[in-house]
């Protein structure tokens, strides 16, 4: 039995299925499930030093080549065509990528100089993930689309297997080091029934599709290789592990009592309390006008976080006042009379906008992102700010507005004056660690605040919450992160403000108790997972959840916070 959460390398790994192998990593979809083990199909294999093909035969390579290209996008487009949401985007985005002109105009140019179609298609992609890595942020993250996009048509053109996930007979599990974006969004859940990755952290790409099709989840488990590939294996999404070849009968029983427990949770309609009726919204996390009013779909209580800058990543220019005033309006709209809280933009690091230029920085996680773009562009805070005002004008709801990245008491002061000067209700994001040691002073200052406990992670344990290796750093169940969400709740309930958390943390029913006992009053996240952390809720009361943040808050390691809350709550 092997584990491989060096933190907890000392404690015994638990086998409660009686499995042969058992490996561990980061839980991040909870719930259990049992089947054969698929891997993601291999890259297809070629000659990179084949010999130049005469000049005769080229003109017959560039339309093999344009053909495999346009098979591939029309086969991503046909799976987007049959998906919804995120799912839906990725795969219309990665078809977009087979298509693109720039790419296969590079290829066609190879291939009429002589260099074979599979090499061409390889080396016109290097180029492009160069210029997408020197652009950095989000374009840096679709470096994996392209190689993704390469190795498809390569398949296509070779006439290999298309690589990726396999479509299993029976309900599997699939294991793989990461998936691609495309893999991730084509998923069918009534086939992958749970998804092991060796790398990938909590808020990465694998782990909000699995979030949003409800796939128990467990990331960064480093020894998924030791499970042998033609295994019948389990996946147990709370405690953050796989096993293989377990006990048949015994797993059988766990996996239909957690799909009886799935089934009661999708029965949950809220609205949000514990069982002693403490009262805690569940709200969703929404991208714009379409996802809100999806959103209303399941059990949530309004909008705990507009991510406004994802409404303009496609933009090259400022969407004017008229275009936004319109846009939050729509999401305002969607949820009628309740509560909506809308984020200004948070451009910069990993969401670069076009029209928000900045400087090459060295370090932008830690640069000019948020609400300090305000200092080199007030123009553009000061227009958002202005469609807000308009949006509100007449609508069922006052806005709640918060700034993104705030670190100082005087940048709380001066953004609270803007909002308010326009009607609106000001907030702030902790996310930085200043602020939550100075949660007293920002919360003198402004009506409610929302932590953001994605950056909150990355910046209490200097891990980059994109890096793949550094996932058991960028867990929010960290000591050190929750004693800062304890001092912020603790702000709040001296203050009586509201105080809330909008980031991955709050689609985690057991750290959502956690949340409460440190006095957050209301969580917001895709709203795929309101109804598991509704229903948990509802079932704990008040003094249970602080009964687990305590016990958490004495724990030394995230596995031990999560094992410790997990017992409290009984
Ligand atoms: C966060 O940092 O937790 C958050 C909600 O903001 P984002 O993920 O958009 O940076
Ligand atoms: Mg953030």
């Amino acid at each position: 039995m092997k584990s491989s959460d060096t933190a907890a390398a000392a404690a015994p790994v638990p086998n409660p299925f009686d499995a042969s192998v058992v490996v561990t990593g980061t839980p991040v979809v909870g719930g259990l499930a049992y089947g054969p083990v698929i891997r993601v199909g291999a890259r297809p294999a070629f000659d990179a030093d084949a010999p130049a093909i005469a000049e005769g035969e080229r003109a017959a390579h560039e339309q093999a080549f344009v053909d495999a290209a346009e098979t591939v996008g029309a086969r991503l487009a046909d799976r987007a065509s049959h998906s919804t949401g995120v799912s839906a985007e990725v795969l219309t985005a990665t078809a977009g990528l087979a298509r693109d002109r720039g790419w296969i105009s590079t290829a066609t140019g190879l291939i009429a100089s002589g260099r074979p179609a599979p090499a061409a298609a390889a080396a016109a992609t290097e180029k492009f993930v160069e210029m997408f890595t020197s652009l950095g942020g989000l374009m840096a993250e679709r470096v994996t689309d392209l190689r993704d996009v390469r190795d498809r048509v390569i398949a296509e053109l070779l006439g290999q297997p298309e690589p990726g996930v396999p479509t299993p007979e029976v309900p599997a599990i699939l294991c793989a080091d990461d998936l691609a974006p495309a893999d991730t969004a084509g998923l069918n859940p009534d086939l992958v029934v749970g998804l092991a990755m060796r790398l990938g952290g909590p808020s990465s790409h694998t782990a909000i599709i699995a979030r949003q099709l409800g796939i128990p989840c467990v990331v960064a488990a480093a020894d998924l290789g030791d499970i042998p590939s033609d295994a019948a294996a389990y996946i147990d999404g709370d405690t953050g592990t796989i096993g293989s070849e377990p006990d048949e009968s015994v797993i059988s029983a766990a996996v239909a009592l957690s799909r009886e427990q799935a089934a009661e949770a999708a029965a949950w309609t809220g609205p949000g309390t514990t069982v002693d009726g403490v009262p805690v919204a569940v709200l969703a996390n929404v991208a714009d006008g379409v996802s809100a009013r999806t959103a209303t779909n399941s059990p949530v209580q309004g909008v705990g976080l507009f991510r406004t800058e994802l409404a303009f990543l496609d933009r090259a220019t400022e969407p004017t006042v008229a275009e936004q005033a319109a846009l939050y309006r729509e999401v305002i709209d969607a949820f009628d009379g309740q509560k909506v809280v809308i984020r200004t933009l948070d451009a910069g690091s990993d969401k670069p906008l076009r029209f928000v230029e900045t400087d090459l920085e060295p370090n932008p996680a830690m640069g000019v992102r948020g609400n300090r773009t305000a200092l080199t562009h007030p123009e553009i805070r000061r227009g958002q700010l202005d469609a807000l005002a308009s949006a509100a004008d007449g609508a069922a709801s006052v806005p709640w507005v918060m700034a993104p990245m705030i670190a100082t008491v005087d940048e709380a002061r001066e953004f609270a004056a803007q909002v308010r000067d326009r009607g609106l209700i000001p907030g702030v994001m902790v996310e930085v660690p200043s602020a939550a040691i100075l949660a007293d002073a920002i919360l003198a200052e402004v009506d409610f605040v929302s932590i953001g406990t994605n950056d909150l992670t990355q910046y209490t344990m200097a891990a980059d919450r994109m890096s793949p290796e550094l996932a058991s750093l960028t867990d929010p169940w960290q000591p050190a992160v929750l004693a800062l969400i304890g001092m912020v709740g603790a702000a709040g309930d001296r203050a009586d403000k509201n105080v809330g958390v909008c980031g991955e943390a709050a689609a985690d029913p057991l750290l959502a108790c956690v949340l409460v006992g440190l006095g957050v009053r209301s969580l917001s996240s895709a709203p795929a997972a309101s109804s598991a952390v509704g229903l948990k809720l509802g079932q704990v009361t008040l003094e249970q959840c602080r009964e687990a943040a305590r016990a958490a808050l004495a724990a030394t390691s995230a596995s031990d916070a999560r094992d410790a809350a997990r017992s409290a709550l009984g």
